[in-house]
């Protein structure tokens, strides 16, 4: 299933379009067809906030907006307010 937006891979942090599980659509199949993916547990409702801060630092990196980031991430400006502050105090993690 994918959301249709473009993610930091849980695994290898390259951005690519979402499949599942928080893994960019080659990764998914890849660990799919190694039998790993169940290292990596089902997004479920929500994806897990330390997911969407690494997404967001990927994005800021490639020079995207607040605006633009947080319709990528389904959130609101506010909440990319939120890890912009995070990440410059280093309290990500
Ligand atoms: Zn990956």
């Amino acid at each position: 299933m994918s959301l249709g937006i473009e993610v930091a891979c849980r695994c290898c942090h390259k951005l690519g379009p979402h499949n599942g599980r928080g893994l960019r659509h080659t990764c998914w199949r890849r660990h799919r067809k190694a039998g790993t993916l169940d290292q990596y547990p089902p997004l479920g409702a929500g994806l897990p906030r330390l997911w969407r801060i690494e997404t967001y630092l990927e994005l800021r990196e490639r020079g995207l907006s607040k605006q633009e980031i947080a319709a990528r991430l389904e959130v609101t400006v506010r909440s990319v307010e939120r890890y912009a502050a995070q990440t410059r105090t280093g309290v990500a993690a």
